[in-house]
Parts: structure tokens; sequence; C-alpha cells
């Protein structure tokens, strides 16, 4: 007899998949960890690998799973450019038959689920900042469309399994994250600067450094997602969950060299193409129905993610993870 939450966690050992185990854990839930650590590791989840409501296990989400659970959280999906663009067939294979596999699993033990969208299914935003109704502009058949298109079709199979089986489901759209536990060689922008100022190694700028994102502190991200999984059931989303403080990508390696100290040159490198010009979450629906709002500022999560980096470096063993 199960009288904790059993909550199943795909891609729980990436990087914001471990702090979703973590503080599922921390608030008295089972959790299963399903990953099968193409970009996520074991390292990520090495101090919970004892806990006695932790299990970590090997799985392929573009195949079954058969677990009885109470929740999901579907967290599988590379989520950098470069990683996703690796081998970008099966980046859509992931999305959609995770999503078909997940959706089926809800189905039969009649869990509740959640899905990580992405701020992606906007594309090159017209409409700024981005409300949930806006539409999108996504190129369908550019070098990024694997993992937008993909993840817009995850996004239609929830709403579809929502009608017509009734599904419990929630989709979040998560704007830029970052954080500790980062993959250093992800190719990401605040990954790639912290590790580049902290060697003393050029900071690449694509294009002119104009363009802007707006950057979610992983602590702020984590409690949105399990603020929206415990909202009650007719709240399916889709909903922004990411901070609108937009900055360019100037001013974040501005603010990387500021505090690292570092002796680090911006260069200037071309922009990949379809790179978004502009990115800000309107977050209207998080506030008003969530209660929530991000709360640590840039500044003080890259403070934070730079003790991370500059551990991580300094250790002999230090290709990472
Ligand atoms: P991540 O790459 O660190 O984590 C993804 C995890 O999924 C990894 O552990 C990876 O090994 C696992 N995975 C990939 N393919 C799998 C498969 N076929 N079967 C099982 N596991 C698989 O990335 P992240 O930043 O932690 O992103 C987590 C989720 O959040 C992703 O779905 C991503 O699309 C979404 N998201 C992240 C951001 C962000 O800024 N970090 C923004 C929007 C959406
Ligand atoms: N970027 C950059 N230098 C880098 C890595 C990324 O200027 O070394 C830019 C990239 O072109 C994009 C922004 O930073 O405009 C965010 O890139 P990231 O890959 O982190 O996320 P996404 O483009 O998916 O939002």
């Amino acid at each position: 007899m199960h009288l904790e939450r059993r909550i199943l966690i795909t891609g729980g050992a990436g990087f914001i998949g471990s702090f979703l185990c973590e503080r599922l854990l921390e608030s008295g839930a089972n959790v299963i960890c399903a990953d099968n650590f193409f970009t996520g590791t074991r390292t990520n989840v090495a101090h919970l690998l004892n806990h006695p409501r932790f299990e970590l296990m090997r799985h392929d989400v573009c195949f079954p799973l058969y677990v009885e659970v109470d929740e999901i959280y579907n967290m599988a999906c590379p989520a950098s450019p470069i990683h996703y663009q690796f081998d970008p067939v099966q980046t859509t294979k992931t999305s959609v038959h995770d999503a078909i596999n997940m959706l089926g699993l809800a189905k039969r033990v009649k869990a509740k689920i959640l899905q990580a969208s992405t701020s992606e299914v906007y594309g090159d935003p017209a409409v700024h900042p981005q409300p949930e109704e806006y539409w999108g502009n996504v190129n369908p058949i550019g070098p990024r469309s694997c993992y937008d298109e993909g993840k817009r079709c995850a996004e239609t199979l929830f709403f579809d399994y929502h009608r017509q089986h009734q599904l419990r489901i929630k989709v979040a759209r998560i704007f830029n994250t970052y954080g500790p536990r980062m993959h250093p060689n992800d190719g990401r922008v605040v990954s790639n600067f912290i590790v580049q100022a902290l060697k003393g190694e050029d900071i690449t700028l694509y294009g002119d450094g104009q363009q802007t994102r707006s950057f979610c502190y992983v602590d702020d991200l984590v409690r949105g997602l399990m603020g929206l999984m415990d909202s009650p059931d007719h709240i399916t989303g889709p909903i922004n969950i990411g901070n609108p403080g937009e900055f360019t990508i100037r001013q974040l390696a501005e603010q990387v060299i500021d505090l690292t100290g570092s002796k680090s040159q911006l260069v200037f490198r071309p922009l990949p193409q379809d790179d978004p010009k502009q990115r800000q979450p309107n977050i209207e629906k998080a506030r008003e129905i969530l209660n929530w709002e991000p709360k640590v500022q840039l500044r003080d999560g890259l403070t934070k993610t730079i003790a991370y980096f500059d551990a991580m470096l300094s250790r002999p063993d230090q290709d990472k993870k």
C-alpha cells in the first residue's frame, strides 16, 4: 500500500529534472527517475541514490514504460541547440513518441501529467512579450524545427488526450532557465559564458549580441512547475513559467565578466540560423492562477551558478560530471 504520492520524472537526471527529483523527495513523495543519460548524468542525482524513496531507472522514453504512479513530470528531451541538433530525427521522435508513451501511461494508471514545453513554441516571436494566446512564428523546416515542432506536436497530443480521454494535463511553457548542473559543454549561453570567463577564454557573442533572452533561475522554475502540478484539475495551461527580466546577450556577457572578474574579451561569431531575436514571457497567468512569480534576480542566480562552475573546473577530474 502506498501512502505517499508516487511520482515519475522522465529526464530526471538532467539539469532541471535533478532539482525536481530533489524537491519532490523533500516534499515526502516517492520518486522514480527515468533517463537514458543522453544529456543527463548519474552524477546529477548521485546524492539521491541512497534515499529510500528514490529510484533511478535507465529507460528511453521512445519505448513504453510500465510503472504505477500518481503523477508524471515529463522532462525528457535534449534542450540545448547543439544537443537537439546532433540527431534531429531522434529529437522529434523523443518529443512525439515520449508524449504518446507517457500519455498512454497516464491514461492507464489515471495519473496527472505535466509536460515540459518551451518558449520555442513561439519561434522567432512577432508579438512581444509572449502571452500564451500567441500561436507563434516557427519555421517548420529549419535546424531548430526538430525541437520546436516536436514540442508543438507534444502539446497537441496533450490537449487531444485531455479532450478525448479526459486526462488531467498540465502544460508549462518554460523560458530560458539556468543554474548549477547545466552541462558545461552543452553550448547554452549562460554555461558557455561562465565557463569561458572562468577559463579566461574569449566570450563568444553570436551575431551582434543585441538579441534578447529572459533568464529564470532553476529554483524559481521548479517551484513554478510544482505549483502548476498541484493546481486544481481544471488548470491545464499552457502557462508560461519564466523570468520576465529581459537582457541582451551582450548585457549577459558583461554581467558574467563583472561577477567573475575575468579578463576575457568579447568576440563576435556568426548568428545561428533562425536564432530568435527577442524573448520575454508574459507571466500574468502564472501570477494570477498559480500565485507564482520568480524571486531570484539575474545577478544572484549568476553568482550561485558561477560558484558551481568554479568548483567544477577546479576539480582534478575536471571533465565534468
Ligand atoms: P537536459 O538536457 O539537462 O535534460 C534533459 C534530460 O532528458 C536529460 O537527462 C536526458 O538524458 C534526458 N533524455 C533525453 N532524451 C531521452 C530519452 N529518449 N529517454 C529518456 N531520457 C531522455 O535539459 P534541461 O534543461 O534540464 O531540460 C529539461 C526539459 O525542460 C526538456 O524537456 C526541455 O525541453 C525543457 N525546457 C528547458 C529549458 C531550459 O532553459 N533549460 C527551456 C525550455 C524547456
Ligand atoms: N549565444 C551566444 N553565444 C554563445 C551561446 C549562445 O551569443 O556562446 C546566443 C544564442 O545565439 C542565442 C542566445 O545566446 O541568441 C541564447 O542561446 P541558448 O542556446 O542558450 O538558448 P536559445 O537560443 O535556445 O534560447
